[in-house]
């Protein structure tokens, strides 16, 4: 199976990244990722060099993936080390009225558990904060940053088991993993998750002609697009809009039904709100898509 190690990160999406890996449609692939810090902390003293801030493994060059398809990246596995770490940043998130110094904690991770404390053993839930394809051409967007290529959306179901749709910009996509979280909870409130370095398998695919709500995740409750802008209240917005573009052009819907069914059935969700830009997302029921015979490929 091809595998791209941790030597290959990239601290940006562009077309203009040489290819880690190609591989063709259909594949599986391992991406071998470091942690947000690029694994730099590893004792509470530690501070990692910014030029290497939440770096992504890849990018992977898709054969046959063209501009204007959508890369169908089905999240096969992830495996995470064994100890994640988290730091506060004085300055950022919502708690930096009573947060001014800088603190790191590392967490053990065992099976499947975080012992937070004496207390409590949280459960572990691993996401993938960090997966995008190329922008179109002339574009860098730095991985710190989600935006419709997908990136850092800190969305907390994209994990294993789900699909997620992003758009092709580029040829062969491109595709860089990073930023892997073993718990986090929606909206990323302090500034990170449980950050760890890990191990991601994923079968990617290109589909043509797709009509999809990008950057979207399939789960088995249903389907979820994810927008980002610089406001939540844009963000809202934007995820409102594409959930309702797609409602109408797959079911037999109007603009009016749609947006009547929306403002009953689809559930605004916050992602993230600690990135340069701020993530939302809207879920849609599985059973609405089935109602409609909608079949996602
Ligand atoms: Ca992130
Ligand atoms: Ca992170």
């Amino acid at each position: 199976m091809l595998e791209i190690s941790r030597e290959h990160v990239v601290c940006s999406l562009s077309s203009l990244h040489k290819p880690a890996a190609r591989c063709a449609s259909g594949d599986t692939v391992v991406f071998h990722t470091r942690d947000c810090y690029n694994d730099e902390i590893q004792t509470e003293t530690d501070c990692p060099a910014s030029e290497y801030a939440n770096p992504a493994t890849g990018p992977l060059f898709v054969e046959g993936a063209e501009p204007g398809d959508v890369l169908k990246v089905e999240i096969l596995k992830i495996e995470t080390a064994d100890r994640g770490v988290m730091r506060t940043a004085p300055g950022h998130g919502a708690y930096q009225h009573v947060i001014s110094e800088r603190c790191v904690r590392f967490f053990p991770i065992e099976n499947g558990e975080i012992p937070f404390d004496g207390h409590l053993r949280i459960p572990a839930d691993v996401m993938i904060g960090v997966i995008g394809t190329a922008p179109a051409e002339g574009e860098d967007i730095s991985t710190e940053t989600p935006r419709e290529h997908g990136g850092n959306m800190d969305c907390r179901l994209i994990t294993a088991g789900t699909t997620l749709y992003l758009p092709v910009f580029a040829p062969g996509a491109l595709l860089a993993i990073g930023d892997l979280h073993a718990a986090m909870g929606d909206g990323e409130t302090l500034i990170c998750g449980l950050e760890c370095r890990g191990t991601v398998t994923v079968r990617v695919t290109a589909l043509k002609n797709a009509c999809l709500p990008t950057p979207c995740v399939a789960t088995a409750q249903g389907l979820s697009t994810i927008q980002s802008a610089p406001t939540l209240d844009e963000a809202a917005v934007l995820a409102s809009r594409a959930m309702h573009a797609f409602l109408t052009r797959t079911c037999p819907l109007d603009n009016a039904a749609a947006g009547m069914l929306l403002s009953l059935q689809g559930h605004l969700v916050v992602c993230q709100i600690v990135d340069p830009l701020l993530t939302v997302r809207m879920d849609l029921p599985q059973y609405i898509l089935d109602a409609y015979g909608v079949v996602l490929p």
